[in-house]
């Protein structure tokens, strides 16, 4: 199916009618006005000592090389967006294959080094994450998670519709504290986006006021940090220039938050989530109610402790029940040991799971549950089909975190960061010629 059906197909007639004139007042010939809109999400995210990761199909990439590595050069990081703008569900796994190694072959030739992958249309299947991890890819951006907050009943019923298509065609799962987590599928780190984007907002509901989307931007914010969790919005190039004063905004948001938010070039992100994968922690008895705790990490590991008293060792206030930790080697004074006990009959992917969240165990009989803060006896799993492992694991990080009971605990992000925020976007065209040569591109 060429683009134009495919355009026609998820956004309907007279939203494809809407596009073709938008091409034009956002496009140039030249490479002028994109580099403008790249600029000033560099330069925004750049008053924060940060940096955006920018998605880029490799043929794109073939006619702009200079662009981008100068985009790069200003400390954006460039990641694959296809090799054409095409959607992988429409292919097979040797074809998936084939094409991703045809864009790493682009990007090796452009001297531009990537790590991570996002599909067009965020259109991933159970063969991308495979032929990803095999070709080397640190990490993909391709879950996403829906957060609802546009009241849809303000929205026209005509508008409704193309809304209602986006959230089809991304395969959108609901927003939970697991959802909001990147987690591993093999050697690949799988970092969320969430929606709505900004094409859903803008082209789609039509809404055109900058501090509008900008609050809707700072609410989606506002569930992430409650929840701990990485908000990666999505905000297209194209409307770099149109956004600028909602993605300042919502910097200000991340900024103006009692616990600082982590904003990270998604390459960092998945860095981290691969440092942390070696972090163990061990907590031994010395009498009656006192622990010896052992950590083993990186310095700039957040070590969170609830309901308990660390003895002779500096804490600070952190968020809800939870203290932060400035030691790697503390005792601490707790009724039970304070981190989830585990039956033998519970398999290794519970073990895997406990250790990537960040929660200390130990394989125990039924017969102590009562000494630790959670006990847990999963001897099913968690899961085999890939709903219902999102369903099970997202129930157990609920019945974690929920727990009142004393537990110690890795952070999720570094530097006692609350929460995290990437700013990303695709480059699905620089100029008007681009955006006309993706019909031929994705026959
Ligand atoms: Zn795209």
């Amino acid at each position: 199916m060429n683009l134009v059906a495919f355009s026609i197909r998820t956004k309907g007639k007279s939203n494809f009618a809407r596009r073709l004139w938008t091409v034009f007042t956002r496009f140039g010939f030249s490479e002028g006005r994109t580099r403008r809109a790249l600029q000033t999400i560099v330069g925004c995210l750049g008053e924060y000592d940060s940096a955006p990761t920018f998605f880029i199909p490799a043929t794109v990439l073939g006619r702009h090389p200079d662009l981008l590595r100068e985009i790069a050069g200003s400390g954006a990081e460039i990641g694959v967006h296809g090799y054409v703008h095409n959607d992988y569900r429409s292919l097979a796994y040797l074809d998936q294959y084939k094409q991703t190694e045809r864009a790493i072959s682009i990007f090796q030739e452009s001297a531009l080094p990537y790590q991570g992958f996002r599909n067009p249309y965020l259109g991933w299947t159970d063969e991308s994450v495979r032929v990803f991890e095999q070709l080397g890819f640190t990490y993909d951006s391709n879950e996403a998670v829906l957060h609802e907050v546009v009241d849809l009943d303000t929205i026209p019923e005509y508008l409704r519709g193309g809304f209602e298509k986006s959230l089809r065609l991304f395969q959108a799962t609901s927003c939970s504290a697991y959802a909001l987590r990147p987690h591993f599928e093999g050697d690949l780190v799988r970092i969320p986006t969430s929606i709505p984007d900004d094409e859903m907002l803008f082209d789609r509901l039509r809404l055109t006021d900058a501090a509008q989307v900008g609050r809707i931007w700072c609410a989606v914010l506002r569930q992430v940090y409650d929840l701990g969790g990485i908000y990666v919005l999505n905000l297209h190039p194209e409307r770099g220039v149109l956004c600028r004063q909602a993605l300042s905004q919502l910097l200000s948001c991340a900024r103006e938050k009692a616990f600082p938010v982590w904003i990270s070039p998604l390459a960092n992100v998945a860095e981290w989530w691969r440092e942390r994968q070696r972090f163990r922690m061990t907590i031994k008895p010395i009498t009656a109610g006192y622990w010896q705790v052992s950590a083993d990490c990186s310095a700039r590991t957040t070590i969170l402790a609830r309901n308990l008293d660390v003895l002779d060792k500096p804490v600070s206030e952190w968020s809800g029940a939870d203290q932060r930790v400035h030691a790697r080697r503390f005792a601490v004074r707790a009724s039970r040991r304070p981190c989830v006990g585990v039956s033998p009959d519970s398999p290794m992917d519970v073990l895997t799971f406990l250790r990537e969240q960040g929660y200390p165990y130990v394989v125990c009989s039924r017969e102590d549950a009562e000494s630790y803060a959670l006990y847990l006896d999963i001897p099913d799993g968690l899961g085999t089909s890939r709903h219902e492992q999102a369903r099970l694991r997202s129930e157990l990080v609920q019945r974690i975190e929920a727990t009142p009971e004393p537990l110690l605990r890795f952070g999720l992000w570094p530097d006692g960061h609350r929460a995290a925020l990437s700013i990303t976007g695709d480059i699905d065209s620089v100029t008007i010629q681009d955006f006309f040569l993706r019909i031929v591109e994705v026959r």
